[in-house]
């Protein structure tokens, strides 16, 4: 596969687009299929703004194509995690010792819309909207998309997945017999509120990540730059607390002011949003192979989607980016060598993650709370 082939990249989200920026350097000419119509500047769906905490690890590959400054103007640092009990006042917990490093909430649509900006301002790179993938060829390369007007077809050298937890690619991969994967749905969903302005300003303090840790369940709140914060519940479906048990406003309040009081006054129409907006799925992905062919590969979460309880599923889809740029510049270039290493390299930390995310949600919800907990982090911080 020669340096300077086509790449087609399924899915315009965080992956799809950064990836975009990095091979358009190598010069590649690049075509993103993308299943929605122009994200940018619609709002977000319903209940599913998600706004991510982006890290060192996401902003490294940032810097490398001098998009960092850009993109983090429109981020809010947040130093550590405000924890609200149930009854008393809330309890700030630095991320660092110094409490001068800081994670940074950001809206996933802005920085997909500027992702996605950079990405088609560079010369070779075009996107296609309103292009779903149903069908690929591995051995040739051949791509059917569903789109507005029926079917479309279309041919690149090299097919990048970048089509998310539900990947097409990765379906067609296991199709084609070199692929086998593992998908584990977690028993809790999660569902968006919003807490507005408060006489035009935060109505929480915006430093922080606030968690209201309830032993088998939590509620996390992260500031936007219109002072607002995005309240997501993480919650079991089923069962005594879960969604499901909720169905009348009545209910949905009275649980409310039971378990998390202080959140009550910032919410105004907090029973409507909560039975309007839907609940989400969460869960991991673990597969194996992620290439096939020489010339098909799989990024970011269609490569190994996380729980999102440790922050890291977009900053390691970026690190993915960064990884994959190092192989091609190992192999000169050449994909049917780059992809394998890039697994090879990646696979065994992207499992690592993963189980990491999955132990932070009982720390998140549950530990943080206790007071040994913060015992052991007060020693720490001594
Ligand atoms: P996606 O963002 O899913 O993008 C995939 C793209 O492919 C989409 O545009 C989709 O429309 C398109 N597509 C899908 N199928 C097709 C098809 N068949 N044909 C064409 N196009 C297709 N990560 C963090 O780093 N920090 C956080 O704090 C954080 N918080 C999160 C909170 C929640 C509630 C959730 C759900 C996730 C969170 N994440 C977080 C994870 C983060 O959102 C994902 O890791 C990231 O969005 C992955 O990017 P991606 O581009 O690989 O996939």
């Amino acid at each position: 596969m020669t340096e300077h082939g086509e790449v087609a990249i399924v899915g315009a989200g965080l992956t799809g687009c950064l990836l975009a920026c990095f091979l358009a350097r190598r010069g590649h000419q690049v075509t993103l299929y993308e299943r929605r119509a122009d994200p940018r500047g619609r709002p977000p769906e319903r209940g599913r703004s998600i706004n991510l905490a982006l890290s060192e690890r996401g902003i490294d590959a940032l810097r490398r194509i001098g998009l960092d400054d850009r993109i983090l103007a429109g981020a809010l640092p947040m130093r550590g995690r405000m924890v609200h009990p149930v009854h008393g006042t809330p309890g700030f917990q630095p991320y660092s010792v110094r409490g001068d490093r800081a994670i940074n909430s950001i809206g996933r649509g802005a920085l997909n819309d500027a992702l996605l900006e950079a990405a088609t301002a560079l010369p070779g790179v075009r996107a296609v909207f309103g292009h779903r993938l149903t069908g690929l060829d591995p051995a040739t390369g051949e791509m059917v998309f569903r789109t507005g007007d029926g079917e479309a077809k279309a041919t690149a050298a090299v097919v990048l997945g970048a089509d998310g937890a539900g990947s097409a690619v990765r379906a067609r991969l296991k199709e084609y017999g070199t692929l086998t994967e593992d998908v584990d749905h977690l028993e809790h969903g999660y569902k968006e509120l919003t807490v507005p302005p408060r006489d035009g300003d935060f109505a929480l303090d915006p430093g922080a990540l606030h968690i209201w840790p309830r032993g088998t369940s939590m509620v996390i709140a992260l500031p936007n730059p219109d002072r607002s914060f995005t309240c997501t519940l993480f919650w079991p479906r089923t069962g005594p607390g879960g969604f499901a048990s909720l169905a009348t406003a009545e209910a949905v309040e009275r649980h409310f002011a039971a378990e998390y009081p202080d959140l009550v006054p910032l919410i105004p129409g907090l029973s409507d949003d909560y039975l309007r907006n839907p609940v989400g799925t969460l869960g991991t992905v673990r597969c194996a192979s992620w290439h096939a062919a020489g010339r098909v590969g799989l990024v970011g979460d269609a490569a190994h989607a996380i729980v999102p309880f440790y922050g890291q599923g977009a900053n390691c889809a970026f690190e993915d980016v960064v990884a994959l740029d190092r192989c091609l510049d190992d192999t000169g270039g050449d994909f049917a060598a780059a992809l394998p290493l890039f697994e090879a390299r990646r696979r065994e930390d992207t499992e690592a993650i993963a189980d990491m995310a999955l132990a932070n949600f009982v720390e998140m919800r549950d530990k943080v709370a206790s007071p040994l907990f913060q015992l052991g982090r007060r020693a720490e911080h001594a």
